[in-house]
Parts: C-alpha cells; sequence; structure tokens
C-alpha cells in the first residue's frame, strides 16, 4: 500500500485521534454483534500499548441530524469496547464541544475515550434535498452541506494533538464525510489502522494483481447496483458467474421466459450489452441453468427445480443444484474468487441451498477468496465457513465501490508513503 500506516508512526506521548466503524446493531440498549468493534481492536491496543492517548471517533446508524437520539447513543459500544479491550474505556457525552473536549485534553497516555455519533450533526453526511428541488435549490443545499460539513471536521480535530489521524473505518471510507476524510487537513500525518490496510491490501491484490483465473462471483437483488462493479471485473476476470435476481434480467435479455421472477425491465438492454461485452472480451460469463421456483415469495410456497424457462407465474429464488455444480467447478479452478452477492433468497431456508453450496465451493478451494458486501458476508458466516475465506470485508459499500474501480476518498486523504 502506498499510504502511510500505524506502523510508520511512533504514538508514544501522542493524544491521537481514530475514526473506526462501530456502526453496530443495538437494540434496548444491547449490542447484538461484536464483530466490527473486535476488527478495530488491533490498532485500538497497538496504540495504547505504545504509549499513545486515544480518541475514537464513529457513526451509528442513521440518527436525523438534529442532535442526541438515544437510539442511536454510542454508549452501549463503550461498554462492550471496555470488556473486549479489557482496559477502561471513557465516554464522551457528545462528539464536539467543550466538555468532550476537555476530556480528550484529560487522556494521560494509554487512556482511551470514545466519543459519541458523529452523526447527531447534520453535517455528517449527504444534503438531504427534496425530489422536487430545483437544480438550483439542489446546487445550493450542496454548497450549504460542504461548508457545515467543513466546519464539523474543524470541529473534530482538536480531539486528537493535531500530530496523527488514523482511519480505520473501511466501512466508510467510501464517504467523504467530516469524520473520514475532511478532518484530514488538520493533521500532519494521517494513517490508515490495521483494518484498513488489510481490506486495502486483499481488494487491491485481487484488482491490480490477481493471480489467474480469476472468477468473480456476482448475485443479489438487482443489476443496476452491480453494474459498475461488472464494467470494471469484465476487464480483469477470466470467469463471471452471476446468480440470485440478476440473472433473470439476464434471462431475458436472452429472450427466456422468466415468469414473476424479479427482472429490472429497463436494465435488459444494459445486459445484453454486458453479454456481447463479455463475449468480445474472452470473458466466460456463466447464468444458471437450472432454479428453484416458488409460486409466491414465501418460505412456505410450494417450489419446484426446472432449467432455464420459468413457469409462468411463478418465480426463481435459488439457483438449481446443477447451476450450483457448474459453478462450483469454476470455482475449483481459480486462484483468484471475488464474491459479492447471494445466489438467491439465503435469508428463507428453502432458497438458501444454492448460496450455500457456493460458499462451500470457494471454502474448499486455497485460491485468494474475499468476499465483499453486506448479504455475501451473512450468508458466509451464517454458513460457519467464514474461517476458510482469506478476506471478509467489513464494508458493504465501500467494497463495492472498489470493486467498481473507484478511489474511495477516506483512503485518498490519508498521507502518501
Ligand atoms: P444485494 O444487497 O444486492 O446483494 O441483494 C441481496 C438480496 O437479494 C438478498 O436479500 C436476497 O434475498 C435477494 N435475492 C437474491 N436472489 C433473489 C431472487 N432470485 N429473487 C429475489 N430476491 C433475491
Amino acid at each position: 500500500m502506498n499510504k502511510l500506516t500505524v506502523r510508520d508512526v511512533d504514538f508514544k506521548g501522542r493524544r491521537v485521534l481514530c475514526r473506526v466503524d462501530f456502526n453496530v446493531p443495538i437494540k434496548d440498549g444491547v449490542v447484538n454483534d461484536n464483530t466490527r468493534i473486535s476488527a478495530a481492536l488491533p490498532t485500538i491496543k497497538y496504540v495504547l500499548d505504545q504509549g499513545g492517548a486515544l480518541v475514537l471517533m464513529s457513526h451509528l446508524g442513521r440518527p436525523k441530524g438534529k442532535g442526541y437520539e438515544t437510539e442511536f447513543s454510542l454508549k452501549p459500544v463503550a461498554g462492550r469496547l471496555q470488556e473486549l479491550l479489557g482496559r477502561p474505556v471513557k465516554f464522551g457525552p457528545d462528539c464536539i464541544g467543550p466538555d468532550t473536549l476537555a476530556m480528550a485534553r484529560a487522556l494521560k497516555p494509554g487512556e482511551v475515550l470514545l466519543v459519541e455519533n458523529t452523526r447527531f450533526y447534520p453535517d455528517e453526511g449527504k444534503a438531504k434535498v427534496a425530489d422536487t428541488a430545483t437544480e438550483e435549490e439542489k446546487k445550493a443545499a450542496k454548497a450549504e452541506m460542504k461548508k457545515k460539513q467543513a466546519d464539523l471536521a474543524a470541529k473534530l480535530a482538536p480531539l486528537g494533538d493535531g500530530e496523527i489521524f488514523i482511519n480505520d473505518a473501511f466501512g466508510s471510507a467510501h464517504r467523504a464525510h467530516a469524520s473520514t476524510a475532511l478532518v484530514c487537513k488538520y493533521y500532519k500525518k494521517n494513517v490508515a489502522g490495521f483494518l484498513m490496510e488489510k481490506e486495502i491490501d486483499f481488494m487491491g491484490r485481487a484488482l491490480s494483481n490477481p493471480e489467474k483465473p480469476f472468477v468473480a462471483i456476482l448475485g443479489g437483488a438487482k443489476v443496476s447496483d452491480k453494474v459498475n462493479v461488472i464494467t470494471n471485473l469484465l476487464t480483469k476476470v477470466d470467469s463471471l458467474i452471476v446468480g440470485g435476481a440478476m440473472a433473470y434480467t439476464f434471462y431475458r435479455a436472452k429472450g427466456l421466459p422468466t415468469g414473476k421472477s424479479l427482472v429490472e425491465e429497463d436494465k435488459v438492454d444494459l445486459a445484453k450489452d454486458i453479454l456481447a461485452r463479455a463475449q468480445a472480451a474472452g470473458v466466460k460469463l456463466l447464468l444458471p441453468v437450472d432454479n428453484v421456483i416458488a409460486d409466491k415469495f414465501d418460505a412456505a410456497a410450494q417450489t419446484k427445480t426446472v432449467g432455464e424457462k420459468i413457469d409462468e407465474g411463478w418465480l426463481a429464488l435459488d439457483i438449481g443444484p446443477k447451476s450450483a455444480e457448474l459453478f462450483a467447478a469454476e470455482i475449483r479452478k481459480a486462484k483468484t474468487v471475488v464474491w459479492n452477492g447471494p445466489m438467491g433468497c439465503f435469508e428463507m431456508a428453502p432458497f438458501a441451498a444454492g448460496t450455500l453450496a457456493i460458499a462451500k465451493a470457494v471454502a474448499g478451494t486455497k485460491c485468494l477468496s474475499i468476499i465483499g458486501g453486506g448479504d455475501s458476508v451473512s450468508a458466509v458466516n451464517k454458513s460457519g465457513l467464514a474461517g476458510k475465506m482469506s478476506h471478509i470485508s467489513t464494508g458493504g459499500g465501500a467494497s463495492l465501490e472498489f470493486l467498481e474501480g473507484k478511489q474511495l476518498p477516506g483512503v485518498v486523504a490519508l498521507t502518501d508513503k
């Protein structure tokens, strides 16, 4: 990686500001999943062990941006972090302002402070404009938001001492927000934390210098969500496997009957274009050859397995066993695999087999396997095979934008080596 990382700087005696991704599921004040907190621990421990004091900030959920909302408070996370870290964690009642700033300034080496949700401020995010707004109004709202974001970044910056800022929040790196990118201008050295470094290293390795054959597996709901990923990957992969509801827009493009399956009518021409481009680029594009279809979108629906023709009035909710085997055979030949999106409605037991078969196939290879995106990650976790993958990305949107070949603002803002 061509950016500075925590390994390149000395934290002794510094008060370090660090952006983490503690956007965890919380219900009734209880943290339900530690994954993201645990993922930040290596960086946190490293700084504290080196004699730095640490101020952590994060967003949580989507509050209205009009001030404090109990439901979105990071306070329960401070408690959980304290348990996992085995050291006291102080909690700042706000992310800016004199009280929190005083707590930050009072930190001693080895001490850690988590401050309150950055999204309690409307400036931490996108301009919200009504669909009915004119172009002029949209422009004005954007400019206003940019100004607010810059102001918030200036207020967050003094939480640290201005020397070292760490960004370990890969999951938010695709956003040019106050706490991810804009705050960097107030720091001498902006460095990647261990998690950020790992994400960029793995994904970068797959995209810039993949060992061949390189197989991409794309699934999930919509072609429109993944079209930029497909476009970027078509120039790099040897094979592209398409499953999930996306496949049926491709079916339609090939003139196959799709019944009531989810098809994006306005993306059928795009699917035709992708099929032609794959052929021109010599990329093998594999679609399901059989499907599990249902008479309704329901776990208790009547189901059957059919070939490429979906019965009138039925909808395809998973790839069939022949497709799973065809895809698995392709995966077994791969040296690099990138997977984003489930093969079917895996949340419902009768339609989970296709996704599970793919998880097993990827887990069974010795190749570099990268799982990116929220739903494929939960599918892999559900399968119990997570430990067999080379890398499971912590960032849904960020990993998707990385796969699209976009520069992530949170990464761009880090200091070059
Ligand atoms: P995405 O967020 O684009 O990766 O889409 C994931 C969602 O796509 C999951 O909630 C799946 O249930 C859904 N999905 C996958 N395959 C199908 C299908 N054949 N029909 C409808 N929804 C699907």
